[in-house]
């Protein structure tokens, strides 16, 4: 029998008989990478159990402990090894021990070496296939639970196979165990119209690919800490496959969520008095100017300012003029409608965006306003008034034209004398 190179595995033979054993050594060395040999079933299992062989070839009576005590020392350490006996045809009553043992093959002595090599060459290139297997099913498991994402395998509706974050984040020793405890994943999303949730017959994994939700986002208790925490939810069905299969992953973006809304607000809120800044008001004024056009609602603004502030920061100090300033924003804010939007337009200037509100009710809220200016105590700094303007959305104009009005309002107040309202 031809081999071209040797096989690379590592093999053990046991044999008492000296000529029979040096023989047949020679022979394996020539088509296996490493071969050792023993003389007897002790020595046998301590080279086992140091030198980890991938084949056991062994003869069965043996001095001091048989092949088949040996063997069966060695299943009891590992199921799946390659254990081959060399039985002489008197042997035959050993037979249905060996079976037992689970043996995977016998080779009758004298042993034919074509026969054994042939049956080595065989079973070392399983040994080779299945080493590879089992190296690339470690890696790609290296690699899923390398992940902080948690990563599933599921039908339709069962999970299949997770790693290790999803595990964890579960506290589950294992998929049976998940399953045992919990039953499905959806029975843990927290119930949310607008994100991932369960509905019951259905499958939410194909419900997420027909794109039902309206967003992918799952939230999910973290039963450690007690926390929902806000998952991204990303899914594909394996191409080619018979049967349904999905591989789904949930990356937590809680952090990055709770981020985006402090930077939101950061980007959208005056420091100081905590209302919109003038960025927030001009994005939904055009938001606002868009409705207006499309359903011909009202929409007016309101525009004022602080009456002699400089007067204020002089005399009192601009710790006080900031109180006024913060003091003014709260009682507006307990004035105004929930729909209607205030924000600080700069120094001692706001705006207000009034929905729905034509020329006549704009003006009534700026007079409502500027009352309770005027009636408000104002702690250190006593009094304080402001000058209004007034302007209403012309249908199809632009934004621009509106804002120009009612500074231009809000100008003749002041020249007028203060403390007044005036529209434009
Ligand atoms: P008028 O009645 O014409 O509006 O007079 P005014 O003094 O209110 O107007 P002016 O524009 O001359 O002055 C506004 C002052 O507001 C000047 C500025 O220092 C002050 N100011 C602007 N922002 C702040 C702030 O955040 N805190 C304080 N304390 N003062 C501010
Ligand atoms: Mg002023
Ligand atoms: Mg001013």
């Amino acid at each position: 029998m031809e081999i071209k190179s040797k096989i690379p595995i590592k093999l053990l033979y046991v044999e008492d008989e000296d000529i029979i054993r040096e023989q047949l050594e020679r022979v394996l060395k020539r088509v296996v990478k490493d071969v050792v040999t023993a003389s007897n079933g002790e020595e046998g299992l301590k080279i086992f159990r140091e030198y980890r062989p991938d084949i056991i070839v062994t003869d069965i009576r043996m001095p001091l402990m048989t092949g088949l005590e040996m063997a069966r020392e060695i299943r009891g350490i590992d199921k799946a090894i390659t254990i081959i006996i060399t039985t002489a045809h008197s042997e035959s009553e050993f037979l249905l021990e060996a079976i037992e043992i689970n043996v995977s093959d016998f080779l009758i002595k004298p042993v034919d070496t074509d026969n054994l090599i042939s049956v080595i060459d065989k079973k070392g290139h399983e040994i080779i296939l299945e080493k590879e297997l089992e190296k690339q099913r470690r890696r790609f498991e290296t690699i899923l639970n390398f992940q902080d994402n948690m990563i599933i395998l599921m039908d339709g509706v069962n999970i299949i196979e997770a790693n290790k974050s999803f595990l964890d984040f579960f506290a589950r020793s294992s998929i049976a165990d998940f399953i045992s405890f919990y039953g499905t994943l959806d029975s843990q999303f927290i119930d949310d119209e607008k994100a991932i949730h369960r509905i019951e017959g259905e499958s939410w994994v194909r419900n997420i690919i027909e794109g039902k939700f309206e967003r992918n986002i799952a939230k999910i208790v973290n039963i450690k800490t007690g926390e929902p925490r806000t998952f991204m939810v990303k899914t594909t069905k394996f191409p080619e496959e018979d049967e349904e299969l999905y591989i789904v992953s949930l990356s937590d973006i809680t952090d990055i969520e709770e981020e985006a809304k402090i930077l939101e607000k950061l980007a959208t809120t005056d420091p100081l008095t905590k209302i919109y800044n003038r960025l927030k008001l001009n994005e939904l004024l055009s938001f606002e100017v868009k409705k207006s056009d499309r359903y011909n609602l009202p929409l007016s603004l309101v525009m004022f300012d602080i009456d002699h502030f400089k007067d204020i920061n002089d005399t009192y100090g601009h710790d006080i003029g900031d109180e006024v300033l913060i003091k003014l924003c709260e009682v507006v804010s307990a004035n105004v409608r929930e729909t209607d939007v205030f924000a600080r337009w700069g120094g001692e200037e706001f705006m207000l965006m009034l929905p729905n509100t034509d020329l006549e009710g704009a003006k009534s809220t700026a007079e409502n306003l500027r009352k309770i200016i005027e009636t408000t105590d104002f702690g250190k700094a006593g009094r304080v008034t402001a000058s209004f303007g007034v302007s209403e959305y012309r249908f199809e104009s632009n934004t621009r034209d509106m804002l120009k009005r009612v500074d231009d309002a809000l100008y003749e107040a002041k020249k007028g004398g203060r403390n007044l309202v005036a529209a434009l």
